[in-house]
């Protein structure tokens, strides 16, 4: 990717980011908050990083818009979203989560930022990936008696709510002090307020009444191998304007993706909870559908190259999107995640994100 001269760049550094106050859209961040600990534990090992804005009309410029990104077809071959994306080749929802341990186990090591944030992403992730597993045994949990249209919106299987204990267990185990005192609230309230908490999350959406945060995470990081379980085994199709939200579970993207597409890239959602993953014009904000393309900056780093902030100076949102057409072996739920310095950037810069990953950032 060629970078002009950067019309608008700014330093982000440890000295200034010590003193950085993270404030996401209009929440107060609570000192026993993901976002507190993310932070204080990224600033010990910030490198020097500047952020670049990409410059729209490039005569290198790789990436040509595209009309197939006015309507999406996620499901080709009967299944869909990000882990069935392409069915002749297919990997196991299985794979899936390996692959993101892998990578998170590979950027902890490189990033020195991100290599506390990582681990405890793995040791969350290893237990999505045995929770996934179960669910692929378990006909009983993965599988509602209702029509594909409403499956979302029924209730949560008492088998599933079951095992919110045991990913209690992991977090008290592994996870950040803060977390881990979150997760010692949570059992020491009992079974019953979390199936409350967890049914609030679940059948909240885009109203969701879990609040960001602690709560927001623990529901969020329980419960997303059972909205992925359930996202593939839904068949659907449509030719109508590609969705600003998740066409299966409502919830809003989490991160882009650019997928090499001809001599450019097509750009894509994916879902912050279930991972599917839907195409969607690149210049168009999935915040409030601001086409103009002179509001719509794009900003990378020499130091990350392949993950962009893409901001929207209307609605003043931003979503990372990772370049697959930089980097091919980017795993991009994990490299969003990894990525924390861009956030930093992007907060500083006065920029909500549209929506804070798994781990609240
Ligand atoms: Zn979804
Ligand atoms: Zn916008």
């Amino acid at each position: 990717m060629r970078l002009q001269t950067p019309t608008a760049a700014s330093n982000l550094c440890c000295a200034n980011a010590e003193n950085y106050k993270p404030v996401l859209g209009e929440r107060s961040i609570g000192a026993d908050s993901l976002e507190v600990w993310a932070h204080s534990q990224r600033l010990r090992n910030c490198s020097h990083v500047e952020l670049s804005q990409v410059p729209y009309h490039s005569a290198s410029a790789p990436y040509a818009e595209s009309e197939t990104g006015r309507s999406y077809s996620p499901l080709r071959g009967g299944r869909a979203g990000l882990d069935n994306r392409i069915v002749s080749n297919r990997p196991t929802a299985q794979n899936q989560w390996q692959r993101r341990i892998q990578r998170a186990e590979e950027l902890g090591a490189q990033y020195s930022f991100a290599t506390e944030i990582l681990r405890f992403y793995v040791a969350v992730a290893r237990f999505q990936a045995r929770l996934s597993e179960e669910l692929s045994r378990s006909r009983a949990l993965s599988m509602p008696a209702t029509s594909e249209a409403n499956i979302f919106e029924e209730q949560l299987p008492t088998e599933l709510v079951s095992r919110f204990r045991s990913f209690l267990s992991v977090i008290q185990k592994n996870g950040p002090e803060a977390v881990r005192g979150a997760a010692d609230e949570l059992r020491n309230a009992g079974d019953d307020a979390n199936v409350r908490m967890l049914t609030a999350f679940w059948h909240g959406a885009d109203h969701a009444e879990v609040s960001p945060g602690p709560q927001d995470f623990f529901a969020r990081a329980f419960l997303q191998p059972y909205a992925v379980a359930l996202r593939s085994q839904i068949n659907l199709r449509s030719d109508g304007p590609a969705p600003y939200i998740c066409p299966f579970c409502k919830r809003k993207p989490g991160l882009g993706i650019l997928r090499p597409l001809g001599d450019g890239g097509q750009r894509s959602l994916v879902c912050s909870l279930c991972l599917a993953e839907w195409e969607f014009r690149r210049i168009v904000c999935p915040g409030c559908g601001e086409e103009n393309h002179a509001k719509l900056p794009v900003y990378t780093a020499e130091e990350l190259k392949h993950v962009r902030v893409e901001a929207c100076d209307s609605c003043r949102t931003y979503i990372k999107t990772v370049d697959m057409t930089t980097n091919g072996l980017a795993e991009p739920v994990v490299d969003e995640m990894a990525s924390i310095p861009l956030d930093l950037w992007a907060q500083g810069q006065g920029y909500a994100k549209l929506q804070p990953n798994l781990l609240q950032l």
